[in-house]
């Protein structure tokens, strides 16, 4: 599904290419899309307002709309957005259509279904997202904020980093490509990681989001930018599917489990589970 490189994307295209346009009306394809309000208020607040900004918050995208509404769309694994009619699909996979001014479209496409909207005021917006974790590029996001926020959890470094109350935006794509660049073992129990791990733990998480947003995300199967095309960050990914294959560091193979019930994909050698990969390639670099 859409993680923060991509959903900052799609954000910058919409801020690009539909904020000022006012919205004629709204169509609701998918009985299950609309969770808040009735698919009914849902139409009738949205129908007649002007988009006024884009913002991205962890992996929801929030549409600001002139009236005070937002609209907050979680893009699950098939979700899409997009500004040029998808004709290659069959339609009953669109789940909403905004009919914006001027005949353009906004079509909201998951064949897999899963997407959610909600239109929320300020008030049901801020307590939405007030349980999310900081924001990787925020300033309150730092090694000594993840060493302080997890340093004494026992659980496995993988599913606390996919934790948005932990940290806001990572999902299972980018988080084993982290793990991969600070050395770690997807199963290291937070508590025993040293300083120089949190520390390169950190830089790992904002090079990868960063060269994520750079590249205009990951197209692995169906992510796509509002204007229907693919990211590029695919091409640069060094262990995520990458089961089977060498590992660019050390030539080693690269292996899939599960952990924390999510598919998982490491190299054994580079990121060995008693912890003492990192230490010794810090080391060698020294
Ligand atoms: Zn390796």
């Amino acid at each position: 599904m859409p993680e923060l490189p991509e959903v900052e994307t799609i954000k910058e295209d919409l801020r690009g290419l539909v904020v000022g346009s006012k919205i004629e009306r709204a169509e609701v394809l998918h009985g299950s899309l609309v969770e808040h309000p009735t698919e009914e208020g849902f139409v009738r607040r949205i129908s007649g307002a002007e988009i006024s900004g884009a913002r991205r918050r962890a992996k929801h995208l929030i549409v600001e709309l002139s009236t005070g509404d937002s609209l907050v769309l979680q893009l699950k694994i098939g979700g899409q957005l997009l500004l040029v009619p998808p004709v290659e699909e069959p339609t009953s996979s669109l789940m909403l259509v905004l009919h914006l001014e001027g005949g353009r479209r906004l079509f909201l496409r998951d064949q897999t279904e899963f997407t959610r909207a909600r239109l929320l005021d300020a008030g049901e917006l801020e307590e939405r997202l007030s349980s999310l974790g900081p924001e990787p590029f925020g300033e309150d996001f730092s090694a000594e904020y993840l060493r302080r926020a997890l340093s004494g959890r026992r659980a496995q470094i993988k599913p606390l980093l996919l934790d948005q109350k932990v940290v806001s935006g990572i999902g299972n794509i980018y988080v084993d490509e982290i793990l991969y660049d600070a050395w770690l073992h997807p199963r290291r129990k937070a508590n025993t990681l040293s300083g120089r791990e949190w520390e390169a733990l950190y830089e790992a998480i904002l090079k990868n989001l960063v060269a994520g947003v750079e590249h205009r995300g990951t197209t692995v199967r169906l992510y796509r930018d509002v204007l229907d095309r693919p990211g590029e960050h695919q091409n640069y990914l060094r262990v995520f599917e990458k089961h089977g294959e060498p590992c660019p560091g050390c030539g080693g193979i690269i292996v899939r489990e599960k952990v924390g019930g999510r598919p998982t994909h490491f190299c054994p050698a580079c990121q060995p589970e008693d912890g003492f990969g990192g230490e010794r390639q810090l080391e060698s670099l020294w």
